[in-house]
């Protein structure tokens, strides 16, 4: 794919999973990419990879919930490439719990990491897309960010949240030259999903693939989505001709497959 050439890109939680291979589609579509994460160690080596590959990428430590390491990083990506005409929220963290076991500081944690980090690094460059009239920002929140299920109210509550900020923030956006769009995945094949599997076989004993088939089968999904094509999905919602498209959610639930 190309496209994006002449554009820079910062992706939130860039380190693994659907951020790494966002950051490494947009950078093969011909932007340059900024990865974002808390574990330097992850994001420097995944843009080590993308330079071999001769695409421009840089590696920052960021931790989403944190105002000033934010504005630092929107400072610090805006030096390394120019200017900041994409951001990816992706940056994202899920428990699942009962009600009656949720902390608070475990619900707050969920809030602060999902809806926070979103608000805070879509704040941080919101301005200078708006003057420049053009920006994409597009936030992974999940179809948790349109249904209930149980045992994950936080997370819900958290991807509800996400999709509010995103609809709200298109109307904000209108006519600016600044879209605000969402992807909305089922489960995806990441570390983030090897957790999930890894507490349903510590809960119930299962194996790896019962515990997996028991989670698809709850979702109505079958099969786990790949990291590359939510990515596809979000390089797509960032190209020049998607300037019509705002406050639209994307959902990817596997179900093209039989
Ligand atoms: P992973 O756990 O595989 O990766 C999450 C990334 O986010 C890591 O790079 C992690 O790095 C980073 N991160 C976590 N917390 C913070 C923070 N406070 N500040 C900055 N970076 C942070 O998750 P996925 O790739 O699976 O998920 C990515 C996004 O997609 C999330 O928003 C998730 O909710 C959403 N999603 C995932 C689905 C799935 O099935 N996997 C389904 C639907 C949506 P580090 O720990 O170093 O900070």
């Amino acid at each position: 794919m190309s496209g994006l050439e002449g554009y820079n890109a910062i992706v939130t939680g860039g380190g693994r999973g659907i951020g790494a291979a966002a950051g490494i589609a947009l950078a093969r579509a011909g932007a340059k990419v900024s990865l974002a994460a808390r574990n330097e160690t992850q994001v420097v080596e995944i843009a080590a990879e993308m330079r071999k590959e001769g695409l421009e990428a840089f590696a920052f430590r960021c931790d989403v919930t944190d105002p000033h390491q934010v504005r630092d990083l929107a400072l610090s990506a805006s030096e390394a490439m120019g200017r900041i005409d994409i951001l990816i929220n992706n940056a994202g963290t899920a428990t699942s719990n009962p009600l009656s076991r949720i902390t608070l500081a475990e619900w707050q944690h969920i809030m602060d990491v999902n809806v926070t980090g979103t608000f805070l690094c879509s704040q941080a460059v919101f301005e200078q897309m708006k003057e420049r009239r053009w920006g994409r920002i597009v936030n992974v929140a999940s179809i948790a960010g349109i249904e209930g299920d149980k045992y994950i109210s936080a997370y819900t509550a958290a991807k509800h949240a996400v999709v509010g900020f995103t609809r709200a923030m298109a109307e904000e956006a209108k006519g600016t030259g600044v879209t605000f769009n969402a992807v909305c995945p089922g489960y995806v094949d990441t570390p983030l999903t090897d957790e999930t599997i890894a507490r349903i076989m510590h809960q119930t004993g299962r194996s790896w693939q019962e515990s997996l088939s028991a989670l698809l089968e709850r979702a109505g999904q079958p099969r786990l989505i790949r990291a590359h094509e939510v990515a596809d999905a979000v390089v797509e919602l960032c190209m020049e001709a998607a300037g019509h498209t705002n406050g639209e959610l994307v959902v990817l639930d596997g179900t093209d497959t039989p």
